[in-house]
């Protein structure tokens, strides 16, 4: 793959936005060039300095926690800016296209959708697994991105290493394996295989695991040369001070984050045990992410129903291949208690 050749060649150009803290990185002296206020902010916390525009105290703690060169690092307003900027530099509107394998994660879709770039589908088997022939026959010389989302959304399962393998062998353009629920799976992140692959992004998120979906922060990882375009193409000061200091104090505390993700999937286990013994539940897809896709008798019934009790689930019953199915948020052990209450009791009704 030759990654300036995919890229879009008005931005091979472009000469990015120099912040002021592109300019000066010194962290000492007088600032007086980036027209902020020196007085301070109307908040009893400071925030009157803009944020470092790299992250470099973040990803050099992610850096050492996955065992990847900061320079392969990007960080995101969440997953969905480096989704967006993904599409911005690789595929051209009107002309080129993206490729999905729903169901799966809406964004890419709305993503390549707003960018007016085309969007190819190609199903899903029935099992849910992912047929490498059939992406790969799907996919075009205009086709720039192929997003894979494992384990997926809305489905919990994971793709098969060979089949991923298999599409990043042999497609020319770039690969994403969306790893948003990869710490709730019991497997090994494709960060492993980047210096296998210049064609793969990884993405991984705040948003699950780590509890810290209102801070919007979301990593992709690819190679260097990669990453640094991204960085040209990003808003300058894309994560603010307060996410990259909570981002901070989190990777400090990795232990909390492996807690959670025990606790989240011995639920997910009491949860799938309780759930199939219902008379009205037809089948739980096994899961590897810290939700349940589940397939019930009467979808729309039995969503209304949560509902007025003031239980949310998603409702996923239109989505193409699973028909019939809610998806359920392993919750903690009282909200998964009060979920199969009134389960139990919609089958006395
Ligand atoms: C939740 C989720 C994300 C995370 O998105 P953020 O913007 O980081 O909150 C990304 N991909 C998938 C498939 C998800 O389900």
């Amino acid at each position: 793959m030759n990654l300036e050749s995919l890229i879009r060649p008005h931005l091979l150009a472009l000469k990015p936005y120099s912040s002021a803290r592109d300019e000066y990185t010194g962290k000492e002296g007088i600032f007086l060039d980036a027209n902020e206020n020196s007085f301070g902010s109307a908040t009893h916390q400071l925030y009157n300095r803009y944020p470092d525009p790299y992250q470099h105290e973040v990803k050099a703690l992610i850096a050492k926690l996955k065992g990847i060169d900061p320079s392969c690092i990007f960080l995101g307003n969440g997953s969905d800016e480096p989704i967006d900027l993904l599409i911005r530099l690789f595929c051209e509107p009107g002309t080129d296209s993206i490729l999905i394998t729903p169901p799966t994660y809406g964004m890419y879709a709305v993503s390549a959708g707003i960018h007016r770039v085309g969007i190819k589908e190609v199903v899903l088997e029935p099992d849910f697994s992912l047929s490498a022939p059939n992406v790969l026959n799907a996919a075009d010389p205009l086709t720039k991105i192929i997003f894979l989302c494992s384990p997926n959304n809305p489905t919990g399962n994971l793709l098969s290493k060979e089949s991923i393998r298999q599409v990043l062998h042999n497609f020319h353009g770039i690969v994403v394996v969306d790893e948003a629920y990869i710490d709730f799976a019991e497997t090994q992140s494709w960060i492993h295989a980047l210096s296998e692959f210049p064609n793969l992004v990884v993405l991984q998120t705040f948003s699950k695991a780590w509890g810290m979906a209102a801070l919007r922060l979301g990593m992709a990882f690819g190679s260097r040369a990669l990453i640094g375009f991204l960085n040209k193409i990003k808003p300058p000061y894309n994560i603010n001070a307060v996410t990259q200091q909570l981002a901070i104090e989190a990777l400090g505390n990795h232990t909390a984050m492996n807690t959670f993700v025990k606790q989240i999937i011995e639920e997910r286990k009491h949860l799938e045990e309780q759930l199939i013994s219902l008379p009205f539940v037809l089948k739980i897809v096994p899961s590897e992410a810290n939700f349940l896709l589940v397939k019930v008798k009467e979808p729309k019934l039995l969503y209304r129903y949560l509902a007025n009790g003031h239980i949310i689930v998603r409702d996923r019953s239109l989505v193409q291949l699973c028909e019939g199915c809610l998806r359920i948020t392993v919750g903690t052990p009282a909200d998964n208690k009060a979920l199969l209450k009134a389960l139990r009791e919609f089958t006395e009704s």
